[in-house]
């Protein structure tokens, strides 16, 4: 048997006996592995301390390709602190919405993926040391990319239908007071936005040109600094990853995601009344 050792991200840890955990690591050309760690449920244990959910660096493990639990023989951070994660309640529970979409999906595929890799971990960094007026866009913006890492990626630049523009359709911005535009509508099984003509009496969400810029540069990776409507946002990209991902059930930590940001909003609204 040889020892292996890989770049990897500790995503979940469960409890498997009086004195062992499963330990359920993202890694990047081996996608998701579970290893069976003996002894680390004790305190002194060696490398306890370094097995943190959302932990990085090297994991060494006996690994065999046919058997789907490997056995653990160490584990060294080497970048980041997870603990800061623990800051504030949306950066923890945006990683473990995160962590439970390459779970969900880890469990269909089980493939490597370099990209995702990176993007989850670069995730965690930035949720790490975000200030919080920019971890909800962080947040949103890496979960869109996850989606695309997948194979889900949104369109939110032309019809979905017919295959217009919308920088075309939406025509030039509003004049200051704004006139009315024609919305386009959120498509959410069609994986994106219908432009007004196609959007008919469609059941998705109405989309205005504001939202659909900040819907683009999320999903481009480049999330603005504050996002207005961080609770909508995040609505619809539950709504896409539940219906994409083909699941059954609610990810289990969306109502976490939900409480943070409508903490975090209320937080940023002066309150001058009771
Ligand atoms: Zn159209």
């Amino acid at each position: 048997m040889s020892a292996l050792t890989v770049p990897a991200v500790l995503l979940r840890a469960h409890p498997y006996s009086e004195s062992s955990r499963i330990l359920r690591f993202l890694t990047p050309e081996l996608g998701v592995v579970a290893v069976l760690a003996r002894g680390v449920r004790t305190r002194n244990s060696r490398g306890a301390s370094a097995l943190e959910t959302f932990a990085r660096g090297e994991l060494t493990m006996d690994f065999r390709l046919e058997r789907d639990l490997q056995h653990f023989r160490d584990f060294r951070p080497d970048a980041g602190d997870p603990r800061r994660l623990g800051r504030d309640l949306l950066p923890f529970a945006g990683a473990s919405y995160l962590a439970e979409m390459v779970l969900v999906h880890a469990m269909e595929e089980g493939e490597g993926s370099p990209e995702l890799f990176d993007h989850f971990t670069g995730a965690l960094a930035e949720l790490e040391t975000a200030s919080p007026e920019r971890v909800p866009g962080v947040f949103l913006s890496a979960a869109w990319g996850i989606l695309s890492d997948f194979g889900f990626p949104p369109d939110f630049r032309n019809c979905v239908v017919c295959g217009v523009s919308l920088d075309a359709a939406e025509g030039d911005a509003p004049a200051e007071g704004g006139q009315e535009h024609e919305l386009a509508r959120f498509d959410i099984e069609a994986g994106g936005l219908r432009c007004a003509g196609c959007g008919g009496a469609g059941t998705g969400p109405r989309i205005g040109p504001g939202a659909r810029a900040a819907l683009t540069a999320l999903a481009a990776g480049t999330p603005p600094d504050t996002l207005p409507g961080a609770a909508a946002h995040f609505g619809i990209l539950d709504r896409f990853a539940l219906v994409h991902l083909g699941l059954s059930r609610v990810f289990r930590s969306a109502d976490l995601v939900r409480t943070a940001l409508h903490r975090g909003s209320a937080r940023m609204v002066p309150q001058d009344s009771a």
